[in-house]
């Protein structure tokens, strides 16, 4: 016997309907003992989160204004459920006690945590599971640092010895015992918490998806999921816009070693993605894991004759970032330039001081600026023992005739990111799609 720690999305959880088959796949599992559920999320494209309306009365609160007209469809989704679903627990007297709470100024983290809070209510009933609130489990310190250590010992002693439970996603408490909640999404990272302090030998995070794919499905036809995928590629590839899970959620699991399991609840019959700490030796046929992109870059590009001699110039060109608390995402360089990629929105309305700056600590020979530059990143560990792997993306590129405007591959080997013009965005990513996944 093993043991799970199953957490299920907004999108799971959205209505009666959800709660139904969210019941069926804890029940067809004995070890799935440990659930952890998000607020209820939207049933179809225009309806809105529980969290985005317990948000909106929190501000209408704060505002001195009434807030039944958003409290009160907040009130009807719940007690439409528990009808439903035929519940016991009386969720209506804990919604007279938030919607009390929040006119009372109890805050917008407060606010926000009840979706999970009264969503747990009605899952522990249904399922006839225990509910155990996370405030107290889950340790913030005073400026709202979040406490790992203290956590997985609290999270430990407290659930170690049960039989099963449901525990709120998305929040913990502050020493004083208010609400603090993670960022946005955070339901991710209470699965990840439960499962290391548990020990789990699975994280199921269960969504409306089947897992991660190869590539963004808006801009390549149906791509395939990725059966199998390491903490280290995932992480590449959620930095570089592919979003299923939040990225806090990794390190819990990963330090612990346990593999996430990314599974449909509408379609729990599909494997999903496993995501593991090593991936079995690439078999040979593929070196490419995934390829995820963005658009939104600049490349400040300094040159210096006899810079490789200099001491200290790379250092004086980032101290400029720095002054202007900008990160930079890559920095390329050659014997007599450095370049440094930085994303659009960090540097807006900073360009001109950052540039000023540089040529004040640098004083280079010249300074270039190549604006409206996408980046997109082909990973996969596949690629260390694979010869020809960066030579198949430029191929791919140039029979497509797209410029690449930089190249940058980490010592890792795990990845290439290349630098192309925002309006070749779309028909590189598909270039290299087709190279590695089709044909
Ligand atoms: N309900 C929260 C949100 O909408 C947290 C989560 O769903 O993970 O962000």
């Amino acid at each position: 016997m093993g043991l799970k720690v199953v957490k299920f999305g907004g999108s799971s959880l959205a209505d009666a309907g959800q709660l139904k088959k969210v019941r069926d796949i804890v029940m067809s599992d004995g070890d799935r003992r440990f659930v952890v559920p998000s607020a209820p999320g939207k049933r179809f494209p225009e309806d809105i989160k529980i969290t985005d309306s317990l948000y909106k009365a929190n501000a209408l609160a704060l505002e001195g204004r009434d807030i039944s007209p958003v409290f009160d469809r907040i009130e009807e989704r719940f007690l439409d459920i528990a009808a439903r679903l035929g519940l016991s627990v009386d969720v209506k007297k804990h919604l007279d006690k938030v919607r009390a709470d929040i006119v009372a100024g109890a805050g917008a983290q407060y606010a926000a945590s009840r979706g999970e809070y009264l969503n747990g209510l009605l899952l522990a009933d249904y399922l006839g599971f225990e509910f155990v609130d996370p405030a107290g489990m889950i340790l913030f310190d005073e400026n709202g640092r979040f406490l790992s250590e203290k956590t997985n010992d609290a999270v430990a002693s407290l659930l170690m010895d049960k039989k099963n439970a449901v525990i709120p996603g998305f929040y913990g408490s502050y020493p004083d015992g208010s609400i603090r909640t993670f960022s946005r999404g955070g339901s991710d990272i209470t699965g990840a918490i439960v499962a290391r302090g548990l020990n789990a030998d699975l994280y199921e995070n269960w969504t409306d998806v089947s897992g991660f794919l190869v590539a963004d499905p808006r801009i390549v036809d149906s791509p395939a999921p990725i059966k199998t995928i390491s903490y280290m590629e995932l992480r590449e590839l959620s930095y570089m816009g592919a979003t299923v899970l939040h990225e806090d959620a990794i390190f819990p699991v990963s330090r612990a070693n346990i593999p996430i399991n990314i599974r449909n609840t509408n379609r729990p019959d599909d494997d999903g993605t496993m995501i593991v700490s090593r991936k079995p030796a690439a078999d040979g046929t593929n070196p490419v894991t995934g390829i995820a992109g963005k658009k939104g870059f600049t490349v400040i590009t300094i040159s210096k004759a006899m810079m490789n001699a200099e001491v200290g110039l790379a250092r004086r060109m980032l101290s400029a970032l720095e002054k202007y608390e900008v990160c930079f995402e890559h920095m390329p360089t050659g014997i007599d330039t450095i370049s440094l990629v930085v994303a659009d929105n960090q540097i807006e309305g900073k360009k001109e001081k950052i540039i000023a700056e540089i040529m004040e600590q640098c004083r280079p020979d010249t300074i270039e600026i190549v604006e409206d530059l996408a980046l997109i990143a082909t990973v996969g560990h596949g690629m260390v023992s694979t010869r020809g792997t960066a030579s198949r993306v430029f191929d791919a590129l140039a029979r497509e005739n797209i410029n690449i405007r930089m190249i940058d591959q980490g010592s890792s080997e795990l990845n290439i990111i290349i630098g192309v013009d925002n309006e070749n965005f779309r028909e590189a990513v598909r270039a290299i799609y087709r190279e590695f996944f089709l044909g």
